[in-house]
């Protein structure tokens, strides 16, 4: 028998590829909620975000800023086009939106969840539910114990762990006994707490080049001002390339906007004087830039001193300077992280130094495999989580199949 532990994206794909590759074997998926794919279900706002097409990503490490290795191997094996024709072939229709997210055309995640159950059930995958695994032991293959003392442990032949991320270090003490090495979990793809924000909620400004002041962590795109700080993918992708370097820092940072995108001070400078010539007539606080809502514009001007009414041929080199600095290296106190209702994943969890990476097989444990967010492996928004998940579940699928030679699928397992 083969357990799958975790019902979630990995597992449940997981769980398909194995039925479909070695159908007489028994594969069992113990998940510990009533529902299996609970997360799944809620992703993408409830229209699940599947996948990426991949084409704004010149390197695998912008999508996934720390095991970018990892994905490539897996890709090679399953990548997003073998991710998309799979789910095609089991009739649902997706679209790829203008910023490269996929998602099923029905924009309904249950389409998802329901197509990967229908499987599961069809290939005749066991599913126990409210199975929550408390301990996995190596004793004649493995030992599954569950926290509910009136369900019996049982033995596998193989396990695949693919219980998601966990915030806290305990999530993972179920796996104590085998003595892998952890990474500590942090949270990644959270928003940043500024105070005195309130004001101008509501405000996108796109592109925007954001960055922590000191480090080399820098993320282009929309940022939106919340009543909270600063959200929007320039900062959800600048809280996963930092996560780890934020949580040891208590949060608090420096951080650095230009609100131009990646245009230069001394371009940013001609233009002004371009500005100051030609509009010398004319109040700054009435000719922002077209990048630039005119009631960012006016908080902008305000950081450099800048009265509204000023006329632009009163604006004195100083103040110039001044503005310059606000639009390309506008400074911001971080002063913590909120979750609220954006997407959260964990940076951290079983290191990758404990796995044959063309496997995903734990070197120490023959025949104990791990996918998905319980690995040390996150990524951006966007679609990439999902990816990563679906294909290191295909990967373990195939590593235990071509592991049993056919003939003897029955012997062994
Ligand atoms: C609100 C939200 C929205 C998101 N939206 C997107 C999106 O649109 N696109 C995207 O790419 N990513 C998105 N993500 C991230 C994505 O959902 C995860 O990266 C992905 O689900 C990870 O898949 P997984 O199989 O590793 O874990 P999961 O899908 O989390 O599955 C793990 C399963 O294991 C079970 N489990 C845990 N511990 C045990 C145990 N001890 N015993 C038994 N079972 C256990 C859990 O109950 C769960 O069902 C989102 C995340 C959140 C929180």
């Amino acid at each position: 028998m083969i357990a799958i532990i975790g019902a979630g994206a990995a597992g449940c794909f997981c769980a398909i590829e194995l039925k479909r590759r070695l159908p007489h074997l028994d594969v069992v998926a113990y998940e510990s909620a009533s529902k299996p794919l609970a997360k799944v279900a809620i992703t993408g706002g409830g229209r699940c975000n599947l996948t990426n097409s991949f084409e704004g990503i010149r390197s695998l490490k912008e999508a996934y800023p720390r095991r970018d290795q990892l994905l490539k191997r897996a890709f090679h094996t399953f990548d997003n086009r073998q991710l998309m024709q799979w789910f095609e072939r089991e009739g649902v229709r997706l679209v790829t939106q203008s910023d490269e997210c996929v998602f099923p055309e029905s924009q309904d995640a249950m389409q998802i969840v329901r197509t990967l159950l229908r499987n599961m059930e069809q290939l005749g995958v066991k599913l126990c539910l409210n199975h929550r695994v408390i301990r996995i032991e190596a004793e004649k293959g493995y030992r599954i114990s569950f926290a509910d003392d009136r369900q019996q442990p049982v033995h596998a032949d193989a396990v695949v762990v693919t219980t998601g991320g966990s915030p806290k270090m305990s999530g993972l003490d179920f796996l104590q006994s085998l003595q892998l090495e952890m990474v500590p979990p942090v949270p990644s793809l959270f928003s940043f707490n500024i105070s005195g924000m309130s004001p101008y909620m509501g405000i996108v400004v796109e592109p925007v080049t954001a960055s922590l002041a000191g480090t080399k962590f820098k993320a282009q795109g929309a940022l939106l001002i919340t009543h909270w700080g600063m959200s929007g993918p320039a900062i959800l992708k600048l809280s996963s390339h930092a996560a780890r370097y934020l949580a040891e820092n208590a949060y608090k940072a420096q951080l650095l906007v230009n609100w131009l995108g990646d245009m230069g001070e001394e371009k940013v400078r001609i233009l002004l004087l371009e500005m100051q010539q030609t509009q010398s007539g004319k109040q700054v606080g009435n000719t922002h830039l077209p990048q630039i809502s005119s009631r960012w514009w006016q908080a902008l001007i305000g950081r450099a001193g800048i009265r509204q009414e000023q006329k632009w041929g009163e604006v004195g080199r100083k103040q110039l300077n001044k503005l310059v600095a606000v639009l390309t290296a506008d400074t911001y106190a971080i002063e913590g992280q909120s979750r609220h209702k954006d997407e959260f994943v964990t940076c951290g969890g079983v290191s990758l130094s404990n796995l044959n990476l063309n496997t995903l097989e734990v070197k120490a444990h023959p025949g104990l495999y791990l996918a998905g967010e319980v690995l040390d492996v996150d990524a951006i928004t966007g679609g990439f989580n999902l990816q990563a998940a679906w294909s290191m579940g295909y990967v373990v699928a195939q590593s235990i199949a071509s592991a049993v030679a056919p003939k003897k699928v029955a012997e062994k397992f």
